[in-house]
């Protein structure tokens, strides 16, 4: 038998994954990239010695990534050495207070008791709720595809029990009365792109994913995640382009044939695209008719918010910093309201303050520091922004405030800056409407009514990635790859994924 062959769109997390899964069942797998580099939000800038990674910096579930080596028969060890990150988390407010989330139950009790003493009870309630979310949503759910009415009638006796149609914060502040409390375990879901007070209950099984599986930090940067699977991939004989953006899937009738790509065409007998759900039907499948009709259905959807980020580095390492901080403005609901639905910047912000080089120094020249810091925003659908204009002027207010409150002599200590806003994730990523996480994670457009992981009318076309089931984040996406390869493996009639 001829061998089957593939085209993969896109070399994002999930692209990747997916790549490497069909590759290593034995199909001849082109992945085709855009960019100059692998990693789709996970890009790599180097700036005067200076390493930023762009995206991803909190690695969870380091299980799924090691799955995707051993579907290939390596060992993730033999690519890429995670470092463990300890406190997973600070979350610092305005009032000069700080928690240190991390996975030592005493030193967490001690601290919630601090702020209020019935919360420790309560936190251990929260934990074993989100525990068994954790194993019905992301264990048994979290990489099989919804394609039929008929799996997510399955599942609901199971979303009932664990009332999924509450909100993340509901849910939390059922078990957890401190505000500042709440706010510490109901912001995971902000980092899928999820509104804590709309999106499901169902995410706070990322409270159970990281206290079971830990947090993470690729040596070398979430970039050498990303090098480690792109040599994977080759290893095994698949073949990466880049410099490569996909103009068009071609079909003919309801089947695809393969892309057209830089003035050349690549048949294959399937492809899979880990470009943006609106992008892919509305402007590569725009030759066929199901392409424009799904788009404006998508596009008609809600979509997660935008982030505003800006990489900076400097001539200090400031050590006592932790890896990741979450630094909370004077507003926590009103705030987040405004990021989901306004259509302008709101004067206030919560940001995510990444820090590699206490634990990774090798980030940056000797004695320096690299960092990265987001601010959630609008996307470009609810407020259509200039951000040529607003950009620099948003960049100085969050560096002056840094400065101000967690990073003394910041600006005279800067060596390299620059920012990455709404129109780039549209520009650069394909975006639509600039979001940064794809398809807003709300329990309407989660599992069965989130993009399916085959299209449903077009059987040889299939969708990896944050839009598609069951959705963002580094774990999401890896795990989007093993249901759409367990759907091609199963269609094509060769064995399951490994
Ligand atoms: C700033 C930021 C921080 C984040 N932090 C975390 C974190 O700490 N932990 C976590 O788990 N998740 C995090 N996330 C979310 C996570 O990064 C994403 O959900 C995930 O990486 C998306 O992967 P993906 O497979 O959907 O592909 P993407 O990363 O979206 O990649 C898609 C790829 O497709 C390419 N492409 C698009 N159109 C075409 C075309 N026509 N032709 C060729 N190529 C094309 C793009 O160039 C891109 O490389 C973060 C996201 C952002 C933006």
């Amino acid at each position: 038998m001829t061998q089957r062959t593939a085209v993969v769109i896109g070399a994002g997390f999930g692209g990747l994954a997916l790549a490497v899964r069909l590759q290593a069942a034995g199909i001849a797998t082109t992945l085709v990239e855009k960019r100059d580099k692998p990693g789709g939000r996970a890009y790599v800038y180097e700036d005067e010695g200076f390493v930023f990674d762009a995206g991803p910096t909190v690695i969870t579930d380091p299980a799924c990534l090691e799955e995707v080596f051993a579907a290939a028969g390596r060992r993730m060890a033999d690519y890429v050495t995670l470092l463990p990150v300890t406190p997973f988390y600070r979350l610092a407010w305005e009032d000069g207070t700080s928690f240190d989330y991390l996975d030592d139950q005493d030193a967490l009790d001690r601290q919630i008791a601090a702020r209020n003493p019935a919360d420790v009870e309560g936190y251990r309630r929260f934990l074993a709720y989100s525990e068994a979310v954790y194993q019905e949503g992301y264990v048994k759910l979290g990489a099989v595809p919804f394609q039929s009415v008929a799996d997510m009638v399955r599942v609901a006796p199971q979303l009932a029990r664990l009332e999924a149609w509450r909100s993340v914060y509901g849910i939390v502040s059922r078990f957890i009365k401190d505000e500042h409390l709440r706010q510490v375990f109901s912001f995971h879901s902000l980092l899928v792109g999820g509104n804590p007070f709309a999106t499901s209950s169902i995410y706070t099984l990322i409270h159970a994913l990281e206290r079971r599986g830990g947090v993470w930090f690729p040596k070398g940067g979430t970039g050498a995640l990303i090098q480690g699977l792109a040599r994977l991939f080759r290893e095994i004989g698949g073949t990466l382009l880049l410099d490569t953006p996909v103009e068009a899937i071609t079909t003919e009738g309801d089947r695809v044939t393969g892309v057209r790509a830089g003035g050349r065409t690549i048949p294959a007998d399937l492809v899979a695209s880990n470009g943006d759900v609106v992008h892919t039907y509305g402007t590569l499948l725009a030759g066929h008719p199901r392409g424009p009709a799904r788009a404006k259905a998508l596009a008609a959807k809600r979509h997660s918010m935008s982030l505003f980020v800006i990489y900076f580095g400097l001539k200090r390492n400031h050590t006592r910093l932790a890896h990741h901080t979450v630094c909370f403005g004077p507003r926590y609901q009103g705030l987040i309201d405004e990021i989901f639905k306004r259509d302008k910047l709101a004067e206030d912000f919560s940001l995510y303050l990444h820090a590699p080089c206490v634990t990774d120094p090798s980030l940056a020249p000797p004695g320096c520091g690299s960092y990265y810091v987001l601010a959630p925003v609008p996307h470009l659908g609810n407020a259509p922004l200039d951000w040529a204009v607003e950009g620099p002027r948003y960049r100085d207010r969050i560096l002056a405030y840094l400065e101000e409150r967690y990073m003394p002599g910041l600006r005279s200590d800067l060596v390299t800056v620059r920012h990455f806003t709404p129109v780039d994730f549209r520009d650069e990523l394909n975006a639509h409407v600039g979001s940064a996480f794809s398809l807003e994670p709300i329990l309407t457009q989660s599992a069965w009514f989130r993009p399916h992981n085959r299209d449903d009318r077009i059987h040889n076309l299939y969708i990896v990635g944050a839009g598609t089931h069951p959705g963002a984040g580094v774990p999401g996406v890896v795990g989007s790859a093993k249901a759409t390869a367990g759907l091609v493996l199963a269609d094509l009639g060769m064995a399951g994924p490994r």
